[in-house]
């Protein structure tokens, strides 16, 4: 813990020696105005909805007063960006304003974009309204969707520009600043354990653990050494299952930096993420990794385990053997290749394993790349095929979901026929009815997700001040298994005018 002696000096950016966390203050924004609150949020941690429409949930929220009895603070972390070592990183521009205990659970509110910290460097410390519609709408549709994450409270505008440097007619532009309140049971993530390793700081580092493994991870009862690998095992396991998650819905984080990665399993950290729209497993949205996609889709559970590698050195020191560290990341692969294979039984509505579903899995995925075919139409079309249906007919109902269909040649589209009459075959040896495939197929394969253009549109207007899409979407993707029959508008393929278009982190 740092205790500043000035408080002016709070925020200067420094490097932050034997310490996890600084004391810092939110800046006071000139204008602060609420856009939205998710109310399940609030419940969630024991808000009302009355509270929300109080001046003291404005003012918290917005970093406007520090809440009585709390001290904000600002975690400090390092991290391997890219694949190479970054040093301290640290809580640029999210305050961690307090700690709540709710219905037996621990949460931890951090704002986002409230000001500078020890840790902003160059950085200002602020957040723009682009950047926080699209943290706030995708941690919540997220949720929604099953994957786990960060929640998203609430959505305030600061009243205060923010330069960023996205150029308009050559001069550099103001944005509106905007503060999202994010939950979490804590903020901790790998590089705050790879930030006391590097520095030797053995100390500090078994102080961490031990206060993570004790306030986070109370199920963990072994002692010594045991509790550290315990604890590696536990991050390895939800890690594994929230990269499956990812992948079963087509998202995309984008900078799956050690620093981005929870030790709580949990999506953290949305930048410059995107959704597949046509199935591609070297897509990448993130526009400063389009030369090697590090980050693109089919490479995530590798990166998770190159992370968890990182993690596993930092861990080292606290374990000092490496045979039992390197036994769990061994098992991640042989474990995701399982958990992989389930998870796509599902999305293709098999309740019984067989030996050549591996093979059928794989060459869908192929297939699935050959006409831009758009994932969330594909998997749910799919689940309204008949058992009774021919190649043709199936073809029929799945070839909505092409963007180039007209790039199929003949081979190809023999390819398809030839994929479908397999699948017909497969599902025929299923004892679900059609109709009990379909109900479970619709509870994996989302109808609604936010698809990369939506989230602009929503930005458009709510910068023009109408945020009449933000709340709509919000509303729509609460839902996103439903059929919303009067949100169809929704379920449609990406327009033209939205091909390649990705959303930006900063
Ligand atoms: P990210 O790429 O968003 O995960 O951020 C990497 C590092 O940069 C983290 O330490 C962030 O806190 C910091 N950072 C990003 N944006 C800002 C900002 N606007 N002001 C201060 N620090 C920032
Ligand atoms: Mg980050
Ligand atoms: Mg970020």
């Amino acid at each position: 813990t740092e205790l500043p002696a000035d408080p002016n000096e709070i925020n200067i950016p420094r490097q932050v020696e034997k310490a996890c966390f600084s004391y810092v203050t939110p800046k006071q924004p000139s204008n602060p105005s609420l856009i939205h609150a998710s109310a399940e949020v609030a419940n969630m941690v024991g808000l009302s909805q009355e509270d929300i429409l109080s001046v003291d949930f404005l003012n918290v929220f917005s970093g406007n007063a520090v809440y009585p009895d709390t001290r904000p603070y600002a975690l400090s972390y390092a991290g391997h960006q890219f694949g190479n070592w970054a040093g301290q990183l640290g809580d640029g521009r999210a305050i961690n304003l307090t700690e709540v205990v709710h219905n037996d659970t621990l949460f931890t509110l951090q704002l986002k974009g409230a000001g500078p910290t020890p840790y902003s460097r160059t950085a200002d410390g602020f957040a723009v309204l682009r950047s926080s519609i699209r943290e706030h709408l995708c941690a919540e549709a997220m949720h929604y969707l099953g994957v786990p994450t960060t929640r998203s409270l609430s959505l305030m505008l600061s009243g205060d520009p923010v330069l960023r440097d996205i150029l308009y007619n050559g001069n550099p532009a103001y944005e509106k600043g905007a503060i999202v309140c994010r939950v979490a049971p804590s903020f901790i993530r790998f590089g705050n354990f790879e930030l006391f390793a590097s520095r030797n700081d053995l100390v500090t580092l078994k102080l961490l653990a031990d206060y993570t493994i004790k306030h986070h991870f109370p199920e963990i009862k072994s002692e010594d050494k045991q509790k550290y690998v315990d604890f590696f095992q536990t991050v390895s396991q939800t890690t594994l299952d929230m990269i499956i998650h990812w992948q079963r819905v087509g998202f995309v984080h984008g900078v799956m930096n050690t620093d981005n990665m929870s030790i709580h399993g949990i999506t953290i950290d949305y930048g410059p993420y995107g959704w597949l729209e046509d199935y591609d497993s070297g897509w990448t949205p993130n526009t400063t990794d389009r030369q090697h996609k590090r980050y693109r889709f089919g490479n995530q559970p590798n990166i998770a385990l190159w992370n968890l590698y990182q993690l596993a050195n930092a861990m080292f020191p606290l374990v000092n053997d490496a045979k039992p560290l390197e036994e769990i990341l061994n098992d991640f692969g042989t474990n995701y290749k399982v958990g992989y294979l389930n998870m796509m039984r599902n999305k293709l509505g098999f309740k019984t394993t067989k030996e050549e579903d591996a093979v059928l899995i794989e060459s869908l995925t192929e297939l699935l790349q050959l006409a831009e075919t758009d994932m969330t139409i594909f998997f749910r079309n799919l689940a309204t095929i008949l058992k009774t249906d021919s190649a043709q007919i199936a073809f029929d109902k799945i070839k909505e979901s092409f963007y180039n269909e007209k790039g199929l040649d003949e081979s190809a589209l023999n390819n398809w026929q030839t994929w479908l009459g397999y699948y017909i075959d497969r599902i025929n040896g299923e004892t679900l009815s059609d109709d009990e495939r379909k109900e479970l197929m619709d509870t994996v394969n989302p109808k609604y997700v936010l698809r990369n253009y939506m989230a602009q549109l929503c930005i458009d207007a709510a910068d023009k001040g109408d945020y009449s899409l933000l709340n709509e979407l919000n509303e729509l993707l609460k839902k996103p298994y439903d059929e919303q029959p009067e949100n169809q508008k929704w379920f449609a393929k990406r327009p033209d005018w939205a091909r390649d278009k990705v959303g930006c982190s900063m």
